[in-house]
């Protein structure tokens, strides 16, 4: 094998860094902005010149606001001088789906296209959550839209109708798109949707889901995406997580389409600093290229085409191209993978028996340390409970820490373990080893696959190579695999932020087996030619002094900032109380700032849900409590039933009904549509979003001779003045409002 002592470190340090240059893309939408004069591709100049519009005055805009209208109103403004005929589609919603109802306010525009068969539907919506001007989530989407929009009418019509769907109450619980796709009558047209989503402020626009059998669809995205980020892996993980997005109800109702997201800066979602100022145009362009993209190649081909062939495997390469071949290749490949590695291993050296198990053993124990090493740099990088779950302001330090660590894992179980065992028999074992998880991710996760496909297949083509030219060359056939293995352990460890925080350090670091695994023989060459003590105390070295670097720097900064919100809580009008509501640790900075006791107190969220917080006594404001109005109350089939109505008399923008877990409630109607349908041991809360003033008509259906009560309250923003306002300016900059924001509460109980 090699002789040089500087050749492994050199090959681990330039390879890392090689592909980390490439894959810092990442953290960055990779497309260059279009300026506003190039009307031939999608701008983010004009686009951005849209979302000053929509959000400049960087106000939240949740269903029911005055603003909420005027982001409305402008859309159609827009719409209308762009030539289109928007139509309003309205009502109140409701579904079981997070409890609860919303006015919705769907606006609708149609590009009309030269054939006459199914539509394409592009939709993003211009609902905000209440603490948030939600320039991101989901104004970038919006202005993407009103730009295609206009930019479509300058062009041939294409093959289809293009449907705009500006969607409502998407925060509340998807109801603009239950809206649409239960009552408006286009949906029975629509063939493809083009959802587009922000689950952060920057980053690229990943292409993280698509509708079932995708693999023609995988075929039109790769020839038309200049620069595409997507792998079916995202597919798999976001299958098996419980977000939704609106494009969830149409790909029920068994539409297929596309779904893009950008999700770096993770800590802006949904916060008050998701402001106009906050928004990355990278992002934006990147964005609006892709969706104008998908729109295109769709457009020119019959979308009836684009639903059957099966799923792909796919991953992009740096954003500059995509690989993709049809996932049912995933087995075939795995297991010609495992035939050319234990080919290899035969032909090569026969493993010793003796040997074997010692080889084994050191993949055990890298298999072992790495995710361990991980768990302990859990504590400083993820100075729990501190950091923001899925966003650090400066992760490099805490990264290059878990890299380190890796690579020390591996050489630790090659000094100790593998060189026993013999370079041999450790690549053949490893390698062994390596091409049966491929084929067990092909056999059960297939989107997964070729994260260790693309590794095994490269060692094994090389090696056979070399024993076909009869130059047996294990150390080039294991360098090769390892290449490529540095690629796909870079590349989803970097991913895998979006998933995992600091404070999850040992799942964070899993993915790096895919490079640390592949290392081994080559680390276990390296032993057994000598001393690994300067290597190891390198290693050692960066991993405790960027941890401590990590460790040191700030969690939270203005622009990352720690969500906390100012809450006042008239439960009772005599002795109102202020309320730190915070998302994870609100900081002893914070606390010290507002004046709050860092200890903290029983309550009842939304008056029925057992919680602790920080609280104390407020100044009364005397809000006026919602109103509710019992017209009937009776027994009816063994059941009984309460008829009444709730209004809020503050234009909050919602209202809710809290259930304690002891009411023998088995349904609610709101306006006559089900909201709850059974019986529950826990607290329940329904939202009722965007109804304004107006009296809500309810239903309760319970089981008889069982008294209980119902909290009604009402949310509205905190009116910053006097007591709210000197503690809305204590906040230190390193906080933000989150999801509901700053907001005063007024709770009244009725007993049934
Ligand atoms: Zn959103």
């Amino acid at each position: 094998m090699t002789k040089s002592r500087w050749f492994l470190p050199g090959l681990v340090a330039g390879l890392l860094a090689a592909v980390l240059l490439v894959l810092r893309g990442l953290d960055h939408a990779p497309a260059p902005v279009v300026p506003a004069s190039d009307r031939t591709a999608f701008s983010a100049e004009r686009a951005y010149g849209h979302l000053e519009d929509l959000v400049g005055d960087n106000l939240p805009h949740p269903p029911g606001s005055a603003a909420h209208r005027v982001v409305g109103e402008t859309i159609l403004e827009k719409l209308r001088a762009y030539g289109y005929e928007p139509e309003l589609q309205e009502g109140l919603k409701c579904s079981p789906l997070a409890p609860g109802c919303s006015m919705v306010r769907n606006i609708i525009a149609v590009r009309r296209g030269a054939g006459r068969g199914p539509a394409m539907m592009i939709t993003a919506h211009y609902d905000s959550v209440p603490g948030s001007a939600a320039a991101s989530d989901d104004g970038v989407g919006i202005a993407v839209m009103l730009e295609i929009a206009d930019l479509l009418t300058e062009r041939e019509p294409l093959l289809h109708d293009v449907v705009f769907l500006f969607s409502d109450s998407e925060e509340p619980g998807l109801r603009g798109a239950m809206l649409f796709a239960d009552a408006h009558p286009l949906m029975q047209r629509v063939g493809l949707v083009v959802n587009l989503e922000a689950r952060g402020a920057r980053g690229p626009s990943a292409m993280f889901e698509t509708g079932a059998n995708n693999a023609n669809l995988i075929r039109l995205f790769a020839g038309a995406v200049p620069r595409p980020a997507t792998s079916s892996l995202l597919f798999e993980v976001y299958r098996r997580m419980p977000n939704n997005t609106d494009y969830t109800i149409y790909k029920r109702a068994g539409v297929t389409g596309f779904n893009f997201a950008f999700s770096r800066q993770a800590s802006l979602y949904h916060s008050a600093r998701d402001d106009l100022a906050h928004v990355d145009r990278a992002s934006l362009q990147h964005q609006g290229e892709n969706a104008l993209a998908v729109l295109l190649a769709a457009g020119a081909v019959p979308l009836e085409s684009l639903e059957a062939g099966g799923d792909a495997s796919y991953v992009d390469v740096g954003m500059r191209g995509l690989l993709a071949w049809p996932a049912s290749w995933n087995v075939p490949m795995a297991l010609a993978g495992l035939l050319l590695v234990g080919l290899l291993a035969v032909w090569r050296a026969p493993v010793r028996l003796r040997a074997a198990p010692w080889a084994v053993l050191a993949v055990a124990a890298a298999l072992v340390l790495v995710p361990l090493t991980g768990w302990l740099l859990s504590w400083p990088l993820g100075r729990w409970p501190d950091v923001h779950p899925l966003d650090h302001p400066y992760p490099w330090p805490g990264r290059i820490a878990l890299l380190a660590a890796s690579l020390l894992a591996v050489l630790v179980s090659a000094r100790w373990v593998g060189r026993r065992a013999g370079v041999a028999a450790t690549m053949s074992v490893t390698w062994s080893v390596l091409a049966i998880l491929s084929l067990a991710l092909a056999i059960w996760v297939p989107g997964a696959a070729f994260m260790l496909l693309l590794p095994v297949l490269a060692y094994a083509l090389v090696g056979i190579t070399g024993l076909l030219r009869s130059r047996d060359l294990p150390w080039l056939a294991a360098a090769a695999g390892f290449a490529v293995a540095v690629w796909s352990g870079l590349y989803h460890f970097l991913l895998a932020d979006i998933v995992f925080g600091f404070q999850l350090s040992h799942l964070k670091v899993l993915p790096l087996l895919l490079f640390a695994l592949p290392l081994l023989p080559l680390a276990v060459d390296y032993a057994e030619r000598g001393s690994t003590r300067a290597f190891i105390g390198v290693l050692v070295l960066v991993t405790l002094g960027a941890a401590t670097v990590a460790a040191l720097l700030p969690a939270h900064t203005p622009d990352h900032p720690r969500g906390v919100n100012l809450v006042y809580m008239q439960e009772d009008k005599a002795a109102p109380r202020w309320l730190v509501e915070s998302f994870g640790n609100p900081g002893r900075d914070t606390l010290a700032a507002m004046g709050f006791d860092s200890r903290k107190q029983e309550i009842l969220r939304y008056g029925v849900i057992p919680r602790e917080a920080h609280v104390k006594q407020a100044a009364a404001l005397g809000l006026p409590a919602p109103v509710v109005e019992i017209a009937e109350g009776r027994e009816l089939g063994g059941k009984r039933v309460i008829r009444g109505t709730v209004r809020s008399q503050r234009d909050s923008y919602i209202v809710m009904l809290g259930l304690p877990a002891d009411a023998p409630v088995e349904g609610l109607r709101i306006e006559g549509q089900p909201v709850l349908d059974k019986q529950s041991a826990e607290p329940r809360v329904v939202g009722l979003h965007g109804v304004g003033n107006a009296a809500t008509r309810f239903e309760i259906t319970a089981r008889p001779g069982v008294a209980f009560s119902l909290a009604v309250l009402d949310i509205a923003p905190l009116e910053s003045s006097g007591e709210a306002a000197r503690l809305i300016e204590l906040r230190p900059v390193t906080a933000a409002p989150l999801h509901n924001g700053d907001q005063s509460i007024a709770l009244e109980r009725v007993q049934f």
